[in-house]
């Protein structure tokens, strides 16, 4: 089964939406306050007041029929480790958590060749490029991009996912 790493923040929960709202409610504006500010999250709530993007569970539980699927999710702190691990632990039984923490490049925390990663932060993806591994754009927004972009997990299944470095 081909391997398929899909990104958490963005991807599956609007986290990333949501910690934004909340740092423009508090008015933060400085680096080490927004450093601050996601190292005291409580992620257990945010998990809970982000919720899914576009039903993404219930697509990843199909997506789960036709690749092997991992999430592989940057992490801030321990209390983010834990809340992301008991959410999927609770949604998605048995699922692997990849938990890498932000200073660690994901394509350098596990092997991406020949490997899928779907992302919406395109360093990542750059990056798993480099290191021969097959990358996707999500985005909520439909933006043009130069990898292959999806709006919706679904989508997956319908791409033409070939590993372009092997190609040439
Ligand atoms: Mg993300």
């Amino acid at each position: 089964m081909q391997k398929l790493y899909l990104d958490c923040d963005g991807v599956i929960l609007d986290t990333i939406n949501m910690s934004y709202k909340m740092i423009k409610e508090k008015g933060i504006t400085k680096r080490e306050e927004i450093d601050h500010f996601y190292q005291n999250l409580s992620w257990q709530q945010l998990i809970i007041e982000a919720g899914e993007i576009n039903n993404s569970i219930t697509k990843i539980k199909k997506l789960m029929e036709v690749f092997d699927v991992e999430i592989l999710t940057h992490i801030n702190s321990d209390g983010e480790i834990l809340a992301k691990l008991n959410y999927f632990n609770k949604v998605l039984p048995g699922i692997k958590v990849i938990t890498v923490p932000k200073e660690i490049k994901k394509a350098d925390a596990v092997d991406p060749e020949g490997n899928i990663l779907v992302d919406d932060y395109l360093p990542n993806l750059e990056y798993w490029e480099e290191r021969g591994g097959i990358p996707i754009k999500f985005s909520d927004s439909g933006k043009e991009c130069k990898y292959q972009s999806i709006t919706n997990l679904l989508e997956l299944l319908e791409l033409n996912l070939k590993n372009k470095s092997r190609i040439k």
